[in-house]
């Protein structure tokens, strides 16, 4: 049964799209570029309402569908511990990882997220939520456990640990998940509309079903549980290349599903293929524009490309007989960096609005 928030949430997404596709460019970062005539990436990272008002402006200036309080991956890693190299202007990321030997992940505690860039986040999306919930489908993104366990620890180690030490792995896995409970908690108090997880790792490249239920899927559950449970709608985005469908969609049974596609990747699951399967049946499936058009395309050659999923998505679903369940947005993060161009992002919003509409 979906929860009241989830109804309120699909009566909300479909009155604002007007029976035509939603869009959402996820322009985060960028958005800090409309704040006081442009702010660094680091102020915008370390202020609650610098971070706020960035997506307050870009909803003024873009009219978006959504507003998804996105930071970066490295926000609550860096809050285990874990060095964050932190640029002025791009995207930080994680330099020193926190666990250097097996025994460094038992020693791994749930941060207090009243203070460093998770209190950031909370608070941000707190004073966005306040501001746009009535123009807006609003949420905010948080991490898996696997995903914030591979940001502290480096990928490479992880990986490997799941083998060779399973157990050390997994102690660290339950200190994650309990810092999820709180984060989620944590968002059930801001007044957001929904909850964005990032399930990376849900990727056939990287692991199998039976890997991904052992070191996530089985720490997802009770969690995407609790996010409806704490007031929100649930929505997971995924930049994998061969993501979980059956698992992230038919089992999670997300509201919305944020999918990237790799065309020179046999199997990357194109918007078609996704309505084709039954994904979009009963999901919101949203994507899947190449992020990196937005700071090398023209303006013409983003127009085109939107135009192009449009009219791919719609003839998708009406095949399959579906209303105008398809977001158009990005496959990941429009790059927050100073050369995205700001106009590319306002052609996909305007393209979809134009050629989103048909007669259902
Ligand atoms: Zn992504």
């Amino acid at each position: 049964m979906p929860t009241n928030k989830e109804i309120a949430f699909a009566a909300v997404m479909n009155d604002k799209a007007g029976g035509r596709l939603s869009t959402y460019p996820i322009a985060c970062g960028v958005n800090r570029k409309l704040v006081n005539g442009g702010i660094t990436y680091r102020d915008w990272a370390h202020d609650p309402k610098l971070y706020a008002q960035a997506f307050i402006e870009g909803q003024k200036k873009f009219s978006y569908d959504f507003a998804i309080g996105l930071m970066d991956l490295s926000v609550m890693a860096g809050d285990l511990g874990a060095g964050v190299r932190m640029d002025e202007q791009n995207t930080p990321f994680v330099d020193k990882p926190i666990v250097n030997s097996v025994e460094d992940y038992e020693k791994l505690k749930v941060p207090d997220i009243k203070k460093g860039r998770s209190s950031v986040i909370l608070e941000g999306t707190r004073i966005f939520s306040q501001a746009l919930n009535d123009q807006v489908v609003t949420a905010g993104f948080i991490e898996g456990p696997l995903l914030v366990l591979t940001q502290a620890a480096g990928a490479e180690r992880v990986f490997m640990d799941m083998f060779t030490n399973p157990s050390a792995v997994h102690t660290a896995l339950k200190t994650m998940t309990a810092f999820d409970t709180e984060m989620v908690k944590g968002f059930g108090k801001t007044g957001c509309v929904g909850l964005v997880w990032d399930y990376l790792w849900a990727n056939y490249s990287c692991l199998g079903d039976k890997e991904y239920e052992e070191f996530e899927g089985k720490y997802c559950r009770p969690l995407n549980k609790l996010t409806g449970t704490e007031g929100m709608a649930f929505a997971i985005h995924s930049c994998a290349d061969l993501p979980h469908l059956d698992t992230q969609i038919f089992d999670f049974k997300p509201a919305i599903y944020s999918m990237a596609y790799y065309p020179l990747i046999p199997d990357s699951p194109s918007a078609s293929e996704a309505i084709a399967k039954g994904y979009a049946d009963n999901c919101l499936l949203a994507g899947q524009i190449d992020p990196q058009l937005f700071i090398r395309g023209s303006v013409e050659k983003i127009t085109q490309v939107t135009k192009d999923l449009c009219q791919e998505v719609k003839t998708a679903l009406c095949k399959k007989g579906l209303g105008p369940r398809y977001c158009i947005a990005s496959g990941c993060e429009v790059p927050p960096d100073v050369h995205t161009k700001m106009e590319n992002i306002a052609a996909v919003v305007e393209t979809t609005k134009k050629f989103g509409k048909i007669d259902w």
